[in-house]
């Protein structure tokens, strides 16, 4: 193939094998930012509330996203909450089984107006019900980078 090709026949496509490597820096925005590092460096959960409209929200952010005022006062919630729903998962991101499924929900976060998806750990899913009281397991401090896998999932409280 030369430095320009015209693709006249589909089946005879040509093509490289190789890799490209590319680095990235993500960044969490202002509002994230303020979430993980209260996470990682206190084991808190801050939430972000709208002077304006009274919106809590967790993560907090750094604007609303009812009225898209700017927020920047946090609070400090319990990171405790309820399930309002979940899913069982019995397959890896491949396909293959989990050696365990695990059990994904949406919790309703205590003193906030969010919910939150996030695993649940040490329950069985059949005994997983709808308003399921739960709270944070984190990893231990010193572990903890700043990431939500900082959150090992929730456990009933
Ligand atoms: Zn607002």
């Amino acid at each position: 193939m030369g430095l320009t090709e015209k693709i006249n026949r589909t089946d005879h496509l040509s093509y490289f094998e190789g890799q490209i490597p590319v680095e990235y820096v993500y960044t969490y925005g202002l509002g994230l930012e303020k979430f993980f590092r209260a996470i990682k460096d206190k084991g808190q959960f801050l939430a972000s509330r709208c002077k304006a409209c009274g919106v809590t929200y967790l993560p907090a952010r750094s604007f609303c996203e009812r009225c898209l005022g700017g927020i920047e006062d946090t609070v400090e919630v319990p990171g405790t909450g309820s399930v309002y729903s979940w899913t069982v998962v019995h397959l890896n991101m491949d396909e293959t089984p989990k050696e365990e499924p695990a059990i994904l929900a949406l919790i309703d976060m205590d003193g906030t107006d969010c919910r939150f998806m996030h695993y649940l750990t040490g329950v069985k899913a059949e005994d997983v019900k709808a308003g399921l009281k739960v709270k944070p397991v984190l990893k231990a401090k010193k572990d903890r980078v700043g990431h939500i896998e900082d959150i090992l999932g929730f456990q009933p409280v």
